[in-house]
Formats: structure tokens, C-alpha cells, sequence
């Protein structure tokens, strides 16, 4: 006879990218939970502590069923103490105190509000706050000097702080597809970020871009945002050209996410639906035009899976393979090439599996790289 059975306990592995990981997951209460606190650790700068709960929001929205009680995640990795008693406390009370508390905190509600300028990092922000400055009014009349990004982010911070749909995805892909394809023909588009990863919703839209005749690719920004100005439809753009030199000692350990590539970060004019647009006529003013935040990236066409991958995300996902790739296989990943410090060579790849095999990984789908 059996008494007081419980619910079998998880099993889980490390790294996020030995994982399957989709949206939302069966535990979005724990997971969003979690969330605000490793949003609240980068907002403070924190990138330890983030991480720590981004792992652990990972792990539990890796999950493939409902969470019941503590018990079930005995021996779980990436769940600290801390975690688990966040975990605890909304298993027991349907919400944390700790979360609840940091939500209505004056801090994060100010930091949250000037992160959400374009052109604005946690660091500007930080300085902001501890003048006083919690809204956009008050940096408004405050005599600060703002950027061309930031000029580009106020003015356009109700738009940009509206979450891209899928559909409007896809029109920016039509619009973008079109200036790609008239100023080089042959030359490939492919979305990535987290529409490729199957979310409905992003803060922006990610294209990558390339073509089969390596080399015909350079310069392609240029002549994008060109055509894209022509058309009327660039409402800000900063370009950065590509700095990749491939060493003969090997890339090394990436210091940063940043990587090399000829880019644009930019701001688009949707024009939308003329009937979307009546629906929506309350909050989006009237115009019948909105502004979407877009990454451009141009990838030759020998580094492209390594660029498809860094690009897919999420960022999670990324670190944790590249984390994986150093401390399990003594190599180095980036958006351009992977090493192997054992070797003394690159390893070349033509598609994402075979990063993953290189990396002696179980191939993970896009859609399950939501870590
Ligand atoms: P969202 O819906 O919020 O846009 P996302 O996953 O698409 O989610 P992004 O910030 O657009 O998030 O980033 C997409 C991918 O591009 C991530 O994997 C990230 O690591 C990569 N990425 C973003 N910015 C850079 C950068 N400056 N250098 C290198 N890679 C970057
Ligand atoms: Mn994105
Ligand atoms: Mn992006």
C-alpha cells in the first residue's frame, strides 16, 4: 500500500544549452518571479547575482511540467539558496515578498523607466537616479545632453516600449528584405533574435544578413540603410563597421558579448494596417505609422552559422555555450568562429548542428533555446 506518495523529482542538466528551454515554460509564476529579481540585479549593475537567477529561471522554465512543491527540485542544479527561497515563499503564498517589495521599490520603478530609453544603459541611468531623476519629465527639464540614440529613444519612447507582434515582424521583414534584395541581389535575409526562436512578441526585430559569394557582403549596411533612407522609413541609425581579424592564437576568451561584425542599429517607420490602425487609434495617437527598434547584421557567408547562432539567443543561451565550450571542452566560441585551444585551430562550421557536434552538444532547436 502506498502512503503519502510523492511527486518523482526533477531531473536536470547544467548547462542551460544541455537543455531544451521553451516560452513560457509550465512555471511562469516561478519563472516571472524570478525574473523581476535578476532584472533588478542588472539594473543594479549586479551581473553576479543576475546571472545566478537567470539560471535558475531558466532551469525551472526548462521544466516539463508544473513545479508542486520544493521538494520535487532536491538535487536540482543552478538553484541556489536564495532562489529556492523566493521558490518557497510563491509555492507557499502565490507571490514573493522579496519580488513584491523590489517591484514597488522607487529604484527599480525609475531604473526601469530610463533603461527603457533607447540609448540608455544601466550605467547613465545610475547616474540619473542619484541626481533625482526618475521620469522622463524630469530628465527632460533636467539640462542633461543626450545623444543622438537617447534624442532618438525619448522621442520615440512610447513606440519602442510597445512590445513588436509577430505580424509587424513580419512586415519590417518584407520592408527590409526588399532594400536588401535591390541594392544586392542574391544576398540572403534571415530573422533571427527571438522571433526565430518562436516568441510572438520582442522588444525589436534581428535580421541577419549575408551572401553565397563571400565578400560581396561588405559594405552592405551602407548601402541598406541608404536605400531605407530613400524610402523614407529610417528614423535613426548608427552603423558600425566590421573590425573581425581572425588570429592565428585563436580568438581567446570572448571578454564581452560584443562581436565584430558590419552592423546598424536602427529605428524603422512601420506603416500600418490602415485598418489596425483605426483599432488601435487611442493609444497610438492617431499617426498611421510606428517606430520599431531594428539590429541589421552582415555576415560573411564563412562565418554565417557561427553568426546565425550568436544572433538566435537568447542571451542566456549564448553565455551558457560559450561557458560550456571553456570549461568542458577548452574551446573558444564567438558570432564568428569556434577554437580549440586543445588543437591550435579553428573548427569550421557550415551550419548550426555542426557547432553543436564540434561542441560535442545534443542539438537544441530554436525554439528551445528560450533560456
Ligand atoms: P527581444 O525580444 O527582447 O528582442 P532577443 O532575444 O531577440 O529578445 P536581443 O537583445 O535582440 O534579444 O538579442 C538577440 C541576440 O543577439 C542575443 O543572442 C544577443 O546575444 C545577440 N546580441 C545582441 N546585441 C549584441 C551585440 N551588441 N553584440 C553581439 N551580440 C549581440
Ligand atoms: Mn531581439
Ligand atoms: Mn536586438
Amino acid at each position: 500500500e502506498q502512503q503519502g506518495v510523492e511527486a518523482p523529482v526533477f531531473s536536470a542538466a547544467s548547462y542551460a544549452c544541455q537543455r531544451s528551454t521553451p516560452q513560457p515554460g509550465h512555471n511562469t509564476l516561478l519563472t516571472d518571479s524570478l525574473a523581476v529579481l535578476a532584472e533588478s540585479a542588472e539594473l543594479n549593475g549586479d551581473e553576479g547575482r543576475a546571472v545566478a537567477f537567470r539560471r535558475s529561471e531558466a532551469l525551472l522554465r526548462s521544466l516539463d511540467r508544473r513545479v508542486q512543491g520544493v521538494a520535487e527540485l532536491r538535487g536540482l542544479p543552478c538553484l541556489g539558496e536564495h532562489s529556492r527561497r523566493v521558490i518557497q515563499d510563491v509555492l507557499d503564498n502565490g507571490k514573493s515578498s522579496e519580488v513584491e517589495e523590489t517591484k514597488s521599490s522607487s529604484r527599480y520603478k525609475a531604473m526601469k523607466v530610463l533603461t527603457g530609453i533607447f540609448g540608455v544603459g544601466v550605467k547613465t541611468a545610475k547616474r540619473w537616479f542619484t541626481e533625482g531623476i526618475c521620469s522622463l519629465a524630469q530628465l527632460e527639464t533636467s539640462g542633461h545632453t543626450l545623444n543622438p540614440a537617447q534624442q532618438a529613444g525619448l522621442k520615440y519612447y512610447a513606440d519602442l516600449n510597445q512590445p513588436v507582434t509577430r505580424d509587424e515582424a513580419d512586415a519590417i521583414s518584407v520592408t527590409v528584405e526588399e532594400a536588401v534584395c535591390s541594392v544586392l541581389p542574391g544576398a540572403q535575409v534571415t530573422l533571427a533574435g527571438g522571433f526565430r526562436r518562436g516568441k510572438t512578441s520582442g522588444h525589436d526585430v534581428d535580421f541577419l544578413i549575408t551572401h553565397p559569394d563571400e565578400g560581396k557582403e561588405e559594405g552592405l549596411v551602407h548601402k541598406v540603410t541608404a536605400c531605407l533612407e530613400s524610402r523614407g522609413v529610417l528614423l535613426y541609425h548608427q552603423t558600425t563597421r566590421n573590425t573581425y581579424q581572425e588570429s592565428p592564437e585563436g580568438a581567446g576568451r570572448p571578454r564581452s558579448n560584443m562581436d565584430r561584425f558590419e552592423r546598424c542599429f536602427s529605428i524603422l517607420k512601420l506603416v500600418q494596417d490602415p485598418v489596425q490602425v483605426e483599432a488601435d487609434q487611442t493609444d497610438s495617437g492617431c499617426r498611421p505609422w510606428r517606430a520599431v527598434r531594428v539590429d541589421l547584421v552582415v555576415s560573411p557567408i564563412s562565418q554565417f552559422a557561427f553568426a546565425l547562432l550568436g544572433w538566435t539567443g537568447s542571451k542566456l543561451f549564448e553565455r551558457e555555450m560559450r561557458r560550456w565550450a571553456v570549461h568542458e571542452k577548452s574551446m573558444s566560441l564567438s558570432s564568428h568562429a569556434l577554437y580549440d585551444n586543445n588543437q591550435k585551430r579553428y573548427l569550421t562550421a557550415s551550419s548550426e548542428e555542426e557547432i553543436f557536434a564540434h561542441l560535442g552538444l545534443e542539438y537544441v532547436s530554436p525554439s528551445g533555446r528560450n533560456a
